[in-house]
């Protein structure tokens, strides 16, 4: 036989072969009497979702709201989530309790929020000089990342799912240039998780500063530098008007995964097809807020730099040797400290050590060639 006639072959042979299986889920299927007692979109299942976000905020919040948007819809109105910005139920921090006790049947946030009750938390959603998102996504989905996340969360009764992920942010805000590590000695900044923690074995005084309080503080020089998210969403918070400086590469956060909760009680008791529709609601959202960040990051860069005279700097290569040499230093402690959060730190350098070896052979080098060929017009 030649390759073209078994390539032909082999197609048809397997489109008959679905068709078979096909007709037999179809006999088994009808011969099961439908289910009568079941939610209708009269009588829906009604769920609902707190955040840590205020509510409807650009990218994040729409993310939590997109996840409601999808579940309600897929499910024809069966099974209905209802969102709460951060503080309509529980405050900001309190949504994985919320979540635990059953107060609400999901949350949405980010793992971090919960590393000072787990330390390992932190590392499901960024650690410095950590992953990309495509190479996080390729982690959690396909590698070690959501079979340990939900290890971590067992014993709360929570499922946590991938829930977004903001693509790569910002070094930061600053109302001075930072030229060199002299620079940071003594600057008051917010910037929270691990990341802060590095900084402030650079003599930085660290804050974390609610988001919501964040432009203020900045604005009236409580504190004289802010990390927030990256230009997209820092435009919506007005961080220029305060500072003039905006600084690159997030090392702190090269991406960062949100996350989505779900009350395992809740989710048990729902029929299979509304587990399916919740969890590809899930993964829906989190795709459609990757794609709106990488999107919109650079006009509104634009507009920081065009409309608004923010200055784009780079921190320079001996600022990075030394947050790269102090974040290995802070991430030895941490995982010394807490065997868990070592767990899923070994799992995830070793799988940073091979994917890098991909990434960088791959996208980096064809990045680095479409750079010349576009600046050579
Ligand atoms: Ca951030």
């Amino acid at each position: 036989m030649k390759r073209r006639e078994f390539l032909t072959w082999a197609g048809a042979a397997g489109i008959a072969a679905t068709a078979i299986s096909g007709c037999k889920n179809e006999t088994s299927e009808s011969a099961a009497p439908a289910a009568s007692n079941g939610p209708t979109a009269a009588d829906p299942i009604k769920w609902k979702m707190v955040t840590t976000w205020p509510k409807n905020f650009p990218g994040l919040g729409t993310g939590a709201n997109n996840i409601a948007k999808y579940i309600t819809e897929m499910s024809g109105g069966r099974l209905v989530v209802d969102v709460y910005g951060a503080g309509e139920i529980v405050p900001a921090l309190e949504v994985f309790d919320a979540v635990k006790a059953g107060t609400a049947e999901m949350g949405h946030g980010a793992a971090y929020y919960w590393q000072g009750k787990m330390p390992a938390a932190a590392f499901f959603a960024a650690f410095p000089f950590g992953l990309t998102a495509d190479e996080m996504n390729g982690w959690l989905y396909h590698g070690e990342g959501i079979k340990l996340w939900e290890e971590l969360y067992a014993p709360h009764g929570i499922i946590p799912r991938p829930g977004g992920n903001t693509g790569p942010q910002m070094g930061g805000w600053f109302r001075k240039p930072i030229d060199s590590l002299e620079d940071f000695r003594g600057l008051k900044m917010r910037l929270p998780g691990i990341g802060g923690e590095v900084l402030r074995r650079l003599d930085v005084s660290v804050v974390n500063t609610p988001g919501g309080e964040l432009f203020q503080a900045l604005n009236d020089g409580t504190i004289d530098a802010a990390e927030w998210v990256g230009p997209f969403n820092d435009l919506a918070f007005g961080f220029h008007r305060a500072a003039k400086y905006y600084y690159a590469p997030g090392w702190q956060e090269p991406s960062a995964t949100m996350e989505a909760l779900i009350n395992q009680e809740a989710f048990e008791a729902l029929p299979e097809d509304l587990q399916k529709i919740v969890e590809g609601a899930i993964k829906s959202a989190a795709l459609d807020m990757l794609s709106e960040f990488t999107a919109r990051n650079n006009q509104a860069l634009k507009t920081l730099t065009e409309e608004h005279g923010v200055e784009l700097r780079y921190f320079s290569d001996e600022i990075m040797q030394a947050l790269f040499e102090t974040s290995n230093q802070v991430l030895a402690e941490i995982t010394a400290e807490d065997a868990f959060a070592k767990k899923v730190f070994d799992s995830l350098k070793a799988y940073r050590r091979d994917v890098a070896e991909w990434t960088e052979g791959s996208e980096f080098t064809y990045l680095k060639a479409r750079q010349r060929f576009l600046e050579s017009g």
